[in-house]
């Protein structure tokens, strides 16, 4: 049994097998075919062997154009391979010796090449391993006829095994087949952490190594919440984790009571609970944990996994979709937050050094007017069919609100000239997570309705923490003075100029937390929708004022850590106190 830690992303235990998953790589399954099928399997591997080598004199020849002969050359090496009479002969002979299908065969000639080079002295020729391993990826994808691998496509229960998942490749996750996921990098609020958590499957990122480790089929136990991965676990370990699984499963069905309760403290101070989605199939996992609206809704998943963009008629009817079905509640739409960690392969976004500190939301969406103003339209028609409250994202001064605001005024006249209803009084807020608008906190809040502090970037930009690389994940703090202090000022600002202050990233999650932001004076929480009732009931068993001094004496403390010992003696004393009840 080998045991690893990283970073818990999403709370939960699965145990089940592995399923390797790389963009690049292919999962080969090993079929018995009969002795007639054999000259049929030779002519695919004969055809995969011409088609992947048009295909890498294809490479090879624009290589060469656009950056110099000398680097086209590397594929000659990837030629010689699908030349090499061993492979071919080999493959060949076992093919009418074993009768496998030819996936299978290939892949354990090579397997058997490889080994060869592992043993050479000559460092050269042991770098060819992975031009080996390359070719053998692409001849497998011809002879399976697959262009690129997805989630969507897995089709019994696994664990999913992966250097990185993109946000865009967890959104095609089917929660019925992917009971889990573990990755070698990523962080806590990166968004493939965030989808996984929408979707209710436990996940740890940041492993380093955990593709090296995992093989196909390898038995699996990963514990989300605390961040353990047990592979091929011995019996002992896996009776207990089988048992922890039952006793997880029923801490959340208890919970699930609470839902119809409402969110407040023990001496009735009022605080939201709303839940984050990102797709809107997530609506009736939001009403079912019992979240009074949503706090938000990404609206840039809709762009991804499809081809070409979604047009006005679309998203009206997407939007007006999710108002309907969240009444009498509300929903926040943010609009497009392309760019960071999410990318569009329909937008033609140039790569830059620092994604996060890009061309990305609200300065992709003012760059690019026609394609914000198709979502303005969209989202205002929507508000005609129910409660809906528009929020820009990555707001850093007072002129960006001005030019959405100058748009969304033109998105008005064009639907009042076409005589199209829409919600005359729509309420517009900002995502506050810029640490230049938590500065200028009064001066925003007198021109919108709105803040939600957005923390998963909050956090990034005023530590300088980049939220998805998991070798500086121990600097990403979200109890750092600095960061605490932020929040108290932004939450004064929304309430000196008399508009309320929600906070939708991730930090709202975390149980530990609550009662420093209810003390903070925080007004609503948007959560993923499957910890709304840990929220509620964390939330109506404390005081306001017991929760008004917790954050007076965080306040006082000079480390996170210290915040952090404060916070979880605290949720300790919470938890005893309700157990005596
Ligand atoms: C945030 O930054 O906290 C947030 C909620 O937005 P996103 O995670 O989509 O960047
Ligand atoms: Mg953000």
């Amino acid at each position: 049994m080998i045991i690893l830690k990283g970073i818990p992303a999403s709370p939960g235990i699965s145990i089940g097998k592995a399923f390797l998953f790389d963009s690049q790589e292919v999962s080969v399954i090993k079929k018995k075919i009969s002795k007639e099928s054999i000259p049929k399997e030779i002519s695919r591997f004969e055809e995969a062997l011409i088609k992947t080598r048009s295909e890498i004199l294809k490479i090879q020849d624009n290589i060469s154009r656009e950056m110099g002969v000398e680097h086209a050359e590397i594929f000659n090496a990837h030629l010689l391979v699908l030349e090499d009479r061993m492979i071919i002969d080999e493959v060949i002979k076992h093919l009418k010796k074993d009768c496998y299908n030819v996936e299978y065969v290939f892949t354990n000639v090579l397997k058997k090449y490889i080994v060869v080079f592992q043993k050479m002295d000559d460092e050269y020729l042991r770098e060819r391993i992975s031009d080996i391993e390359d070719v053998g990826k692409r001849m497998l994808r011809n002879l399976m006829g697959i262009k690129r691998q997805t989630l969507a496509d897995i089709k019994e229960k696994v664990i999913v095994v992966a250097y990185d998942l993109s946000p865009s490749d967890t959104a095609t996750m089917h929660k019925k087949n992917v009971t889990g996921f573990v990755t070698d990098i990523g962080g806590k609020t990166s968004h493939t952490a965030i989808m996984a958590k929408s979707l209710e499957i436990p996940a740890i990122v940041g492993l380093e190594t955990v593709t090296k480790k995992i093989r196909n089929d390898d038995i699996l136990i990963i514990d989300g919440t605390s961040g353990f991965v047990y592979i091929n676990p011995d019996k002992k370990t896996l009776l207990k984790y089988q048992t922890e699984k039952r006793k997880y499963t029923r801490f959340t069905k208890d919970l699930e009571d609470l839902k119809d309760l409402p969110s407040e403290t023990l001496d009735g101070r009022k605080v939201g609970v709303a839940a984050n989605i990102e797709l809107p199939e997530e609506i009736t996992s939001v009403i079912s944990h019992g979240a009074e609206g949503i706090g938000l809704y990404r609206t840039e998943y809709f762009y991804m996994n499809r081809n070409g963009l979604p047009d006005e008629e679309e998203q009206y009817k997407a939007y007006r979709d999710v108002a309907e079905k969240i009444a009498p509640h509300s929903v926040i739409i943010r609009t497009l937050d392309l760019g960071g960690d999410k990318f569009l392969s329909q937008l033609e976004v140039p790569k830059e050094m620092n994604p996060f500190l890009g061309w990305r939301a609200i300065r992709l969406s003012l760059a690019k007017p026609d394609l914000f103003k198709i979502q303005l339209r969209a989202i205002l028609r929507a508000s005609a069919h129910g409660k809906i409250r528009i929020m820009y994202p990555m707001i850093s001064g007072l002129e960006e609100i001005e030019a959405a605001n100058r748009l969304l005024y033109d998105a008005k006249e064009d639907l009042r000239r076409k005589n199209m209803p829409f919600d005359k009084n729509i309420e517009v807020g900002i995502m506050i997570e810029i640490p230049s608008a938590a500065l200028i906190a009064d001066i925003l809040a007198k021109k919108v309705s709105f803040f939600s502090i957005g923390t998963n970037d909050l956090i990034q930009y005023s530590l300088a923490v980049d939220r998805v690389n998991e070798k500086i994940a121990y600097l990403y703090e979200p109890a750092h003075p600095g960061v605490l202090r932020l929040i108290r000022s932004i939450v004064e600002a929304a309430h000196k100029n008399n508009i309320w202050a929600g906070m939708c990233g991730e930090m709202a999650g975390e149980v530990a937390f609550v009662p420093l932001l209810v003390g903070l004076g925080l007004d609503e929480f948007s959560v993923p929708a499957a910890t709304v009732p840990q929220i509620k009931k964390i939330m109506r068993s404390l005081t306001y004022k017991d929760a008004k001094k917790l954050a007076e004496k965080a306040l006082q403390l000079s480390t996170g850590k210290e915040v952090e010992v404060l916070l979880a003696d605290n949720l300790r004393d919470l938890i005893q106190g309700q157990d005596k009840q």
